[in-house]
């Protein structure tokens, strides 16, 4: 997996990072929070601070930011720890913000007795009324923030302990009023959420917020650089005040610009939405842009970390429309793929002119530009598939493809065929047989065939060969109809383009499937680690941990991938059996045929 951060850290981000990287060892964390599965968003905050820790000789953390038990679940941990795995990287370790809950507890015990923080009775409304939100009016203190020490400890153990039920009661950093900026308005700090958490059971009743608890994290792991997205500039006061408040080391913040892909929808709401009225198969189903479903699709990780490798890392929030990233995984795939022959609907043309038990073994490369993959055979006989949309009944002067008395050459047959009649089913009015002659000179011929304009693929059968392959391809399509399915008057749902996908039942591939599928994945580096800073060997790592973060890329039906020639790049499907395979589209071939 190509990942050079020189090139993709740009200069306004490596002004602010990379030059005031202290001399030390460099560590970053990747904190997502376990509630959802990641998305195409994510990979870009995944390749910064993996990429960032790799390209320093540095590690990379995985912290499951989980101090929210109510959106938590376990099925999300996994799915996040396959995903960056998937993408080829190892994290130094995998830890969990709850494995602090009794330090950042003890914390917050010291904070309330020096003074930075108090319990606060207030409703939701009074503190906005305070905080002069929609008022119009100044700024008040909450009368609660000048209370003793001592009476807020006594109320934060009580908050602890179940005398006050959610909402009740929060506890509060006294931050500074005065300063300009929201974020340092007195924060909440811990709240009650009558919640057993997936870690810690029932051990608590109150959680930390994420502004108390992001910080002191990174502080306790000794991050170097906390990189998040630019929503977080005006958390960094904040982030910095509470870590010198308790008297501990100060992570240094530095912020990035958001990756956004338009024609799609990314939250977790709304791609539930689509889910739960099942206008998409699940959270992978090919059309979406959640890690899962690029990964069912077919698109190699690969080329996701070189999309945003080619984006680069600044502070500026990137909007990327789906052809562009489509046209990364095409360049991509071009350069790294086998090709094989597929017919998506297949119809037969019979070469009367050769015998019923003529076989000609075609050897075809898996790649014409890469000799080095090698080739395969594929039986040339009297009967051959070839696609409907290369047939016509009645020939045109820009046409070049089949028809009647038009020639066209079938690629790597040494000779073209030519049309002579076809057969129509009266019901349906679709051709269901084609004849033809095949165009071999006869000895001595002085005016051999002129080479066809146009060689299309073609699939022929024989006993003593493999047989081709039955497959069902599904071509997909943007699910929604505009740029901006949100901006839809009526919600993003009423933007849905009801052709999103086209399936082809009796679609087949020639027999060099077969190799491809023993020689799976392609690209052949697709598998392999993007980082490999793991210490197997660090002395401060459990087994628990040693175990939990060897990477665990999986050998799925999607690294079955390859170009069908003339048609698009296609992967095999989890949908795919012994008896039947499955296709995805992963892209067309072309930008402009993409729809
Ligand atoms: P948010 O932080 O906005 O709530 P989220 O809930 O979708 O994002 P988290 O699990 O909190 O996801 O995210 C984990 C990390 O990935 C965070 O550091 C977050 O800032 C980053 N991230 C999330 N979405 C994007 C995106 N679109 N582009 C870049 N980084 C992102
Ligand atoms: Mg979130
Ligand atoms: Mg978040």
């Amino acid at each position: 997996i190509s990942l050079d951060p020189q090139a993709m850290f740009k200069e306004g981000f490596l002004k602010t990072v990379y030059h005031e990287r202290p001399a030390k060892h460099i560590l970053t964390r990747f904190p997502p929070e376990p509630n959802g599965y990641l998305h195409i968003g994510h990979s870009k905050a995944i390749a910064i601070n993996f990429g960032f820790a790799k390209y320093h000789g540095g590690d990379c953390y995985l912290r499951f930011d989980d101090t929210n038990p109510v959106a938590e679940e376990e099925k999300y941990f996994t799915a996040i720890i396959d995903m960056i795995s998937w993408l080829g990287f190892k994290p130094f370790k995998i830890t969990y913000s709850s494995d602090n809950f009794d330090k950042l507890y003890e914390l917050a015990e010291q904070l309330i007795l020096s003074g930075g923080a108090y319990v606060c009775h207030c409703s939701d409304e009074e503190v906005k009324k305070q905080r002069g939100e929609g008022t119009g009016r100044p700024r008040v203190p909450c009368p609660h923030r000048t209370r003793p020490a001592e009476e807020s400890l006594q109320e934060f153990r009580g908050m602890r302990d179940g005398k006050y039920k959610p909402k009740e009661a929060t506890l509060r950093m006294k931050q500074n009023l005065e300063d300009g900026n929201p974020q340092m308005w007195d924060l909440m700090a811990y709240r009650i959420l009558e919640q057993p958490h997936h870690r810690t059971g029932n051990k608590w009743r109150i959680y930390p917020t994420y502004d108390f608890t992001h910080c002191l994290c990174d502080s306790f792991e000794n991050i170097t650089h906390s990189l998040c997205t630019t929503e977080f500039i005006q958390s960094r006061p904040s982030y910095e005040w509470l870590c010198e408040a308790v008297k501990i080391y100060v992570p240094m913040q530095r912020e990035y610009g958001r990756l956004n892909v338009t024609g799609t929808v990314l939250s977790k709401r709304k791609i539930m939405k689509l889910v739960d009225q099942g206008i998409v198969r699940g959270w992978d189903d090919p059309r979406l842009y959640t890690l899962v479903a690029l990964r069912r699709r077919g698109v190699p990780p690969g080329a996701i970390l070189s999309f945003i490798n080619e984006l680069g890392v600044s502070t500026a929030r990137t909007n990327i429309q789906l052809p562009r990233f489509e046209n990364s995984i095409r360049k991509y795939l071009e350069q790294t793929v086998p090709r094989l022959m597929v017919i998506l609907d297949p119809i037969p043309v019979i070469i009367d002119s050769l015998p019923d038990d003529y076989i000609e073994e075609i050897e075809v490369p898996f790649n014409p530009k890469d000799p080095s993959v090698g080739s395969h055979i594929v039986p040339f006989t009297k009967t051959v598939y070839i696609d409907r949309s290369d047939f016509r009944e009645e020939d045109s002067k820009d046409y070049f493809r089949l028809a009647p008395g038009k020639v066209v050459g079938l690629l790597k047959v040494p000779y073209p065929i030519k049309a002579t009649t076809f057969t129509k089913d009266p019901t349906t009015n679709l051709i269901t047989e084609v004849r033809a002659t095949y165009e071999k000179p006869s000895e001595g011929d002085v005016n051999p065939p002129k080479k066809p304009k146009t060689f299309i693929q073609w699939i022929s059968a024989s006993a003593k060969h493999a047989s081709p392959i039955h497959a069902e391809v599904r071509i997909f399509n943007s699910l929604f109809k505009s740029e901006d399915p949100d901006a839809h008057p009526d919600g993003f749902m009423a933007d849905l383009n009801t052709s999103s996908e086209e399936i082809y039942p009796n679609a087949m591939v020639e027999v060099g499937l077969n190799e491809v599928r023993a020689r799976a994945p392609w690209p052949a580096e697709a598998g392999e680690g993007g980082n490999a800073s793991m210490k197997e060997n660090d002395p401060t790592a459990t087994e628990e941990e040693k175990k939990a973060a060897v990477t665990r890329v999986e050998i799925g039906p999607e690294t079955v991938r390859f170009q069908g020639l003339r048609v698009a790049y296609f992967a095999m499907d989890k949908d795919s059996t012994d008896d039947k395979v499955v296709l995805n589209r992963i892209v067309s071939l072309k930008e402009d045929t993409g729809k």
